[in-house]
């Protein structure tokens, strides 16, 4: 392999090549039978799906942010309740919660998983709370209800799930879990001593298979999975227009349905997944050993006794980041930031009144996290270079130009 041969940041092109024939059936299919919105297809795959994340139910819909809107919806939230979530997350978390009719309040990460914190939860809770009558917390500042908590299992990795369950538990709050980029990570629960996958420890959970995620159609696509009947039926209805049957509307509802071939698709790909995540993990295993062989300074992602991770990225910290990227880019290697703003600090959020300092561990991290290539069929040879770029630049950079790199890549 010579340096210049493009190692990109994602492959979708391979991936597709190997499974070509058996997709191009689904198509094939789809047009035999004239079933392209709902029918055999969406129904096999969401069989499928709630059998591979462990529930009873699951519902698809057209994306990742209709599964998180319905999932929140149909689990009660209403307008002007506040539903917590993290600062450190893609913004359809919260865009969704808004268009619940609802408004997000962020509590902070864990500096070494990234994810949602339970301790920052309770705190949050505790003091910034009152409780009603009924047991509810109330937010001290706004007077408005919390009923909800979004954990996103962010970058394949769960959230540590038996804290944030107790005390939601503790303080009446609906978990839905942000699964969209963890299918198939698990968790292990000291709770109930076994391991759970990601998307059946909550009340509901959102999954995205949008084409870069770890199960992608090709298109959009995304589903709620849920062990709760009720949920389950309302979202199916709020998917479609509201309807309980054919023209007869129980509520107002959206245009969010499962494409016919999209879940064809999913179905097939679904029967590789565990392969592919375990290629991820192999690859994670091995970026991690080049690292340490080179003694690196660079954070490799941090994974819990507790947690199996399904590297949806694999993410690094580094102090000179901005200057390593253009350094990666040149010598054809790909690489993405997850995320480069935190939410709390967007323009869209600006009418939320939170100013720098309000997360200091998600701000901390902005500036510094860098997502390097990762895909199943990522090889060792690519990862080599990827390590020795990173190295060969490491060593160039005095201690001096770390710090000021740091000082001014600071959000
Ligand atoms: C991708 C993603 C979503 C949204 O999914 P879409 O299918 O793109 O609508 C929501 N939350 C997280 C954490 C995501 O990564």
């Amino acid at each position: 392999m010579t340096r210049t041969t493009a190692i990109p940041f994602l492959d979708l092109v391979t991936v597709h090549e190997e499974l070509r024939e058996e997709l191009v059936s689904v198509f094939g299919a789809a047009l035999e039978t004239g079933a392209f919105v709902g029918g055999p297809m969406v129904e096999e795959f969401e069989r499928d799906f709630a059998k591979y994340c462990g529930t009873q139910h699951c519902v698809g819909v057209g994306s990742g942010t209709d599964a998180l809107r319905f999932a929140l919806v149909a689990a009660g939230i209403e307008q002007g309740d506040i539903v917590i979530t993290v600062p450190n997350t893609f913004i359809a978390t919260t865009e969704t919660i808004s268009q619940a009719g609802a408004r997000p309040a962020f509590v902070d990460v864990d500096a070494r998983t990234y994810n949602m914190d339970p301790e920052k939860l309770r705190q949050y809770l505790e003091s910034e709370c009152t409780i009603d009558d009924r047991g509810r917390p109330i937010d001290r500042a706004t007077g408005s209800r919390v009923t909800a908590v979004v954990p996103v299992h962010l970058y394949g990795q769960m959230c540590d799930m038996d804290a944030i369950l107790e005390v939601a538990e503790l303080f009446n709050l609906a978990v839905i879990e942000d699964a969209c980029q963890a299918h198939g990570a698990e968790y292990f629960s000291a709770k109930e001593n076994r391991w759970r996958t990601a998307g059946s420890m909550g009340r509901a959970a959102a999954f995205s298979f949008y084409p870069g995620k770890n199960l992608g159609a090709c298109g959009e696509a995304g589903a709620i999975t849920t062990n709760d009947g009720d949920l389950a039926r309302r979202a199916r209805m709020l998917r479609d227009h509201g309807q309980a049957r054919k023209y007869y509307h129980d509520t107002e509802g959206y245009n969010g349905r499962l494409d016919a071939i999209q879940a064809g698709i999913l179905r097939v790909k679904l029967r590789h997944l565990t392969k592919w995540n375990a290629g991820r993990r192999r690859a994670a295993a091995r970026y991690r050993d080049l690292f340490a062989e080179a003694q690196a300074s660079e954070f490799p992602p941090f994974e819990p006794d507790w947690a199996k991770s399904i590297y949806h990225l694999f993410v690094i910290r580094v102090p000179y980041r901005d200057v390593l990227i253009r350094q990666l880019a040149d010598a054809n290697i790909g690489t993405g930031i997850h995320y480069p703003v935190p939410l709390h600090l967007q323009k869209a959020y600006e009418c939320l009144g939170h100013e720098a300092g309000d997360y200091p561990v998600a701000e901390s991290l902005a500036p510094e996290i860098l997502s390097l290539p990762m895909f199943p069929q990522l090889e060792y040879a690519q990862q080599v270079r990827v390590v020795k770029t990173i190295q060969e630049f490491a060593a160039e950079i005095t201690p001096a130009e770390h710090s000021f790199k740091y000082a001014g890549g600071a959000v």
